[in-house]
């Protein structure tokens, strides 16, 4: 009975093996397979006699695809072993500590992508490979060049070896899925499944356009260094981005207490990763523990618990945003994902529900991805009830009432009652919030309740609230103290730059940069206002949908009384950004931090540029930091940046990032 399951898990195994390295699309989530990975390792003890070395447990990945020129490994590319809890952990570093006593463990960031293997030689950029089966990979070189931190060529004529990993950031993953469903194209599953899906086209142009990064964090055989931490600095020097996140510890309690911050904070990290890995810091003792058929002994993958776990879906529910976009949720049974308590998930529109066929009762699998609200990824169909049917969309607003309407060509519904109170309350908080009038106290409890008070009901009444003292006073919880701190928000959002009005107006694909680019170009409310689409639509960086979007807005009556209101209570209507300093720049309005040695710049030119492009620049790295620019011998800040999870830009990175332009 034990030996059929052995046998079962390892052609269970490999079909998910298959599906997940060799086609990009897995079919169960990775929590899953790691729990069979783990059952059929066990029977495999128990039993030795079934040795198999083709059984899952004793093979690194998957076959390679025949499109790519297949490449040989100098050195074979293992995988890692894994461990999930603090007890195995313990085991790992005590059978160790044993033979060696105490020593130093590199711990480092688990980034979940794709890994990968450079050759130089001379120089220069000769092969990008990926790890294939471990012995063989695929030839990927051409996409590996669209990734701009990746050196072309280095300082070093020797042939120079260094593996990493490929990943998607979140930002590129989300901003990918988007586009795909948006042309109806099928989804990536995670930021992995992205990255390795991107790589491994035939056409370079795809790479290039994913968004696609890399942290290179291991050279083997390094002639240029006794321990890992020291291939990993002279790896910096030679150019390559090296996670700077990695921490050199002695102690299990420690790296336990490592882990655990870095699990409480992994949610801020810009891309993914799934783990930690805890590496034997000194060559010689990585040299006599060695390897086994599929990973190394001195090296250990702690797992986070997983990110895709199954529940029920216990309704689904339609919100209203502020444009009158209806979105389908999920309520889900409540479950823990990376240790927060998730219990809604979005449906995103009608044809995500009814591609997936979700439907109220349904067992399904959640995932978290990247900073956003948990997805359902899949229904489990074979748990579904004989009496389940199909969930239909409603035709009316379930705030209002009124019908709601999807457009041709449109994956949305949208109600278009503009008393809508749903509309009406999204409005004023999109309004007061941080990125457009900045009106600390009107935030999304304020708001609903003075709207349900009749204190505030459309934007202009927020410049009455004043003349609403005693109502809002009369308000559980309310008292002097934050009623005079509001009065006060509402006076200073008077003096708000143009830029900052035009955003919070909500106009329809007018963000914080256009509604810069606008603010520049026109400098006031009333050319603004005055303006014809063509004239919009000449802006670089406006397009035609959003010229017409603009200029239907201004040309609505509601709209102009709306903004007749506004001047008469004094607000400003015009900018002071300078089509000198970049408003169209990525750094534009950011905070931005210079550590170490600059070789193209002294530090004040710097500064200088980087005001010029409309950033602020800081002296020291706080939660408020948004780009920490760093040069050679880069210390304290750059640590703290990373710690903090705040973008770092190589001077590499900041340059290319200027010459681009906004992106
Ligand atoms: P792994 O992802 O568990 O760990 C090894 C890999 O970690 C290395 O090859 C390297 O690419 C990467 N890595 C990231 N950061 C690193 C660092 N700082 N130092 C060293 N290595 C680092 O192993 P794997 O063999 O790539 O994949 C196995 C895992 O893939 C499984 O545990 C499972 O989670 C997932 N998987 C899922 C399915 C599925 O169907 N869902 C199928 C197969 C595999």
């Amino acid at each position: 009975m034990e030996k059929e399951r052995l046998y079962e898990l390892r052609e269970l195994l490999k079909r998910y093996a298959y599906e997940y390295y060799t086609l990009d699309r897995p079919t169960v989530p990775d929590s899953e397979y790691d729990a069979l990975f783990r059952e059929l390792e066990e029977l495999e003890s128990k039993y030795p006699e079934e040795y198999d070395p083709d059984s899952p447990t004793q093979r690194v990945g998957y076959e390679v695809l025949d499109a790519f020129k297949k490449v040989t490994h100098a050195r074979p590319m293992m995988s890692l072993g894994d461990i999930f809890s603090y007890e195995e952990l313990k085991d790992w570093i005590n059978k160790i500590e044993k033979v060696y006593g105490k020593i130093k463990y590199c711990v480092e960031y688990k980034i979940d992508g794709l890994a990968m293997c450079l050759t130089y030689r001379n120089g220069r950029l000769v092969m990008g490979a990926t790890r294939g089966n471990g012995i063989e990979g695929e030839d990927v070189t051409s996409n590996i060049k669209t990734i701009r931190s990746i050196p072309r060529s280095i300082p070093y004529n020797d042939e120079y070896e260094i593996r990493g990993e490929v990943y998607m950031p979140k930002a590129s993953f989300l901003r990918l899925n988007e586009e795909r469903r948006a042309e109806g194209q099928e989804e990536f599953a995670n930021p992995r499944n992205a990255a390795a899906g991107s790589m491994r086209q035939l056409d370079a142009n795809v790479a290039a356009k994913r968004g696609l990064d890399g942290f290179w964090y291991h050279v083997p055989n390094d002639p240029n260094s006794d321990t890992h931490h020291g291939s990993l600095e002279f790896a910096k020097s030679l150019g390559f981005k090296v996670n700077e996140s990695y921490v050199l510890l002695d102690d299990v309690d420690d790296i336990y207490d490592h882990i655990l911050k870095t699990i409480a904070r992994r949610d801020d990290l810009p891309y993914e990763i799934d783990g930690m890995v805890i590496k034997v810091d000194d060559y010689a003792i990585q040299e006599e523990l060695g390897f086994t058929s599929r990973v190394p002994r001195w090296a250990i993958a702690y797992k986070f618990p997983p990110e895709e776990v199954k529940t029920t879906v216990e309704d689904i529910f339609i919100t209203v945003g502020r444009t009158g976009k209806c979105t389908p949720n999920a309520k889900l049974k409540s479950v823990k994902i990376q240790g927060s308590n998730v219990s809604y998930a979005t449906l995103h529109n009608e044809d995500f529900i009814k591609d997936k066929d979700i439907r109220i009762g349904d067992s399904v699998i959640v995932r978290k991805a990247g900073d956003i609200i948990p997805e359902v990824v899949r229904v489990i169909k074979e748990d579904r009830k004989d009496e389940s049917v199909a969930f239909s969309f409603p035709d009316t607003c379930p705030v209002c009432g009124a019908k709601i309407y999807r457009f041709e060509d449109e994956a949305d519904h949208y109600c278009l009652n503009a008393d809508c109170p749903a509309k009406v309350t999204e409005t004023i908080i999109h309004f007061a919030s941080r990125s457009c009038m900045d009106i600390e106290g009107l935030g999304e409890k304020s708001v609903e309740r003075f709207y349900e008070e009749g204190i505030l009901t459309s934007l202009e009444d927020i410049y009455t609230l004043h003349l609403k003292k005693d109502a809002i006073l009369a308000l559980d919880k309310f008292g002097l103290k934050s009623y005079e701190n509001l009065m006060e928000a509402i006076e200073a959002s008077k003096t708000r730059d143009l830029s900052l009005l035009i955003c919070g107006l909500g106009i329809r694909q007018v963000g914080i940069k256009a509604a810069k680019i606008l603010a520049t170009h026109f400098g006031t409310m009333d050319d603004l206002m005055a303006a014809g689409v063509e004239d919009l639509e000449k802006i670089k960086d406006i397009g035609p949908i959003t010229a017409l979007g603009i200029y239907d807005y201004f040309k609505d009556e509601h709209n102009i009384k709306l903004i007749k209101a506004l001047k008469d209570f004094g607000l400003n209507m015009r900018s002071d950004l300078k089509e000198t300093s970049d408003s169209t720049s990525i750094f534009s309005g950011k905070t931005c931090v210079l550590t170490g040695t600059l070789l193209k710049y002294s530090r004040t030119e710097a500064t200088k540029l980087l005001e010029s492009l409309g950033a602020k620049v800081s002296g020291s790295v706080s939660k408020k930091t948004d780009y920490v620019i760093y040069g050679q011998e880069a210390g304290s800040k750059l640590n703290k940046a990373n710690e903090l999870g705040i973008k770092t830009l190589s001077e590499e990175e900041f340059m290319e990032m200027i010459e681009d332009g906004d992106k």
